[in-house]
């Protein structure tokens, strides 16, 4: 028996699940989902930054388009650090397409321009 806390609303419903996937304490179908998920399939959006050639926003935040799963994040993290923006990004353009083989994309959830005087790239 696994004991949780549904996150999937305010409400934080205290959950239980055992290992036959039979839940208890949810109080809608929605908890039941998130408990079943989080013992078979857990996963979590993640969200960051990844460096930029700008002077201006040296660090662009980042999102993942969809919940990745907890065991990629490490992996997707470290292919995050090797990342440097050097082009004009818009709000959901894909910084990496299927990172890590997972089938998500990472979003920008900020833009750049480049020609904006004030963006003043950074070559150093
Ligand atoms: S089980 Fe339903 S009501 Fe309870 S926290 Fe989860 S989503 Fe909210």
């Amino acid at each position: 028996m696994k004991q949780l806390t549904c996150i999937v609303c305010p409400v934080g419903c205290h959950i239980q699940i055992d290992e036959q996937l039979k839940v208890v304490g949810n109080k809608c179908p929605r908890g039941e989902n998130y408990a079943v998920l989080e013992l078979t399939d857990p996963r979590r959006t993640l969200t960051t930054t990844v460096r930029t050639f700008s002077k201006k926003t040296p660090r662009l935040p980042v999102k993942s388009a969809a919940p990745l799963p907890k065991p990629s994040i490490f992996k997707v993290l470290a292919e995050l650090e090797n990342i440097i923006v050097e082009n004009d990004v818009k709000i959901g353009d894909i910084i990496i397409k299927n990172v890590c083989d997972t089938g998500i994309d990472i979003i920008s959830t900020r833009n750049i321009n480049f020609n904006d005087s004030k963006e003043e790239a950074y070559h150093g």
